[in-house]
């Protein structure tokens, strides 16, 4: 039976202090990697190394394992508000920290849109009343997300937006890419694109190319996401600003954003665990469990992207987290609604990338912690002294099994289901609370 805490509406004392003997403490940012203890009084870490020694603290025991900064997801839809049937920010939540993820940053393509400051004050309010850790957002760059006409962006930044995006579809009018980076070059914020010319995806819904071919389904292309990352990044080049490429799937679409950080520009990039774990041929499996926007590519891209994430060239791994109920999944391939549950499995499936010795530990823990909080501007993701306490304790080498019947989350679609993976969150920290314990 796992426990879960509210740390914003239980908040711990401030004088309470928190012993953590025996862990691997990585900090992804400084580099430090130690076996030593970590004190946190209060929701602060107050101190941390080989020796270090309190009277009056808890004492915790990790065992060895590793105590890394709280992991940080750029890319979730809790579907508050509007679709809590599917997710709500309590459900959402625990599902984050018990994958020993402390911060999300939702997407605004809820119902209504996150795109005026009052529904994005609601949903920060509601977060502080029941969500189990940090709760940030992106807000539209497009009243309602309907791409006619800016919103208030720089009201929105002040409401507490950490950038801009119309994620679940791509902002398609140049003009208003254009008046976004303005806004993002003033504010310094990203412009985060969900990237997919609707034209060429032409109501595709898988990878085109041979299962789309042998299911007799329409494709949507390689092209349709690597053209508009080539002209935001014209614009982008033109224009100045910041540059956030949500979920990255293709090879043309990373060798783009190549070019761009090899110029210099302000150009950044995630992408997902499904995109580097699968490719299309799961859908022969999973159905429409492995049906996503952008969808499940090649055997070629899967293999770019790990080579991207390999080279550092993809500064952050983000679930795109997309609950559905069955009723929404239950249908033709073509029909179904887009989307995978991920943050629970976020860390043993990219984890596999390290069992591999594709990349360091301390290199793929930056990818969710340090490098994901400086593309939203975040305060976290480091274990310095001083820092809000948010923590996640990992066991590296527990081998399991996934199972979405047990998934936190309100929704069960995960082309995951039954994959046997390695090392897990075992117990996650925010602001000071031990808000999961497996
Ligand atoms: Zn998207």
């Amino acid at each position: 039976m796992s426990n879960f805490d509210l740390p914003y509406l239980n908040p711990i004392s401030a004088d309470k202090k928190t012993l953590y003997i025996n862990a691997r403490i990585i900090d992804p940012k400084s580099g430090f990697d130690k076996l030593g203890s970590l004190l946190t009084i209060g929701d602060k870490i107050a101190d941390f190394g080989e020796n270090i020694f309190v009277e009056d603290a808890e004492i915790i025991d990790c065992q060895g394992h590793v105590l890394a900064p709280g992991l940080i997801d750029i890319q979730v839809h809790f579907r508050y508000p509007g679709q809590t049937h599917k997710e709500d920010l309590d459900s959402g939540s625990k599902s984050a920290v018990a994958g020993g993820i402390t911060a999300v940053v939702c997407q605004p393509n809820t119902i209504p849109t996150l795109d005026s400051v009052e529904v994005l004050n609601d949903l920060h309010s509601k977060a502080r009343e029941v969500a189990h850790c940090n709760i940030r957002a992106y807000a539209c760059v497009t009243t309602n997300m309907k791409g006619e006409e800016l919103a208030d962006l720089p009201a929105l930044k002040d409401a507490g937006a950490v950038g801009f995006t119309d994620d679940g579809l791509p902002v398609m009018n140049a003009q208003l890419m254009r008046r976004a980076f303005e806004n993002s070059r003033d504010l310094g914020v990203v412009i985060a694109q969900h990237a997919e010319d609707l034209n060429l995806t032409n109501k595709g819904c898988i990878n085109e190319g041979e299962v789309s071919k042998k299911l007799g389904v329409r494709g949507i292309p390689n092209i349709s996401e690597s053209v508009i990352v080539e002209r935001d990044l014209a614009i982008l080049e033109a224009i100045g600003g910041r540059y956030h490429l949500l979920h990255v799937s293709t090879k043309e679409a990373l060798d783009a954003i190549k070019r761009a950080k090899d110029k210099g520009l302000a150009a950044t990039v995630e992408v997902a665990p499904h995109h580097f774990m699968l490719d299309d041929e799961q859908v022969l499996k999973s159905g429409t469990n492995a049906k996503m926007n952008p969808p499940l590519r090649s055997k070629k891209d899967r293999l770019a992207l790990i080579e991207g994430l390999r080279s550092g060239l993809i500064d952050a791994i983000a679930t795109d987290h997309a609950p559905h109920d069955l009723a929404s999944k239950e249908k033709p391939l073509s029909e179904a609604t887009f989307g995978i549950v991920g943050v629970e499995t976020m860390l043993p499936l990219s984890l596999n990338l390290v069992h591999r010795g594709v990349l360091s530990l301390r290199d793929l823990l930056a990818k969710m912690t340090c490098n994901a909080a400086e593309i939203i501007n975040y305060d976290g993701g480091v274990i310095k002294k001083g820092a809000r306490a948010d923590l996640v304790l990992i066991d590296l080498d527990v081998e399991w099994e996934i199972d979405s019947q047990k998934f936190y989350s309100k929704s069960k679609n995960s082309p995951f289901d039954g994959f046997k993976v390695k090392g897990r969150a075992i117990r996650t920290v925010v602001a000071g609370k031990v808000v999961y314990e497996l």
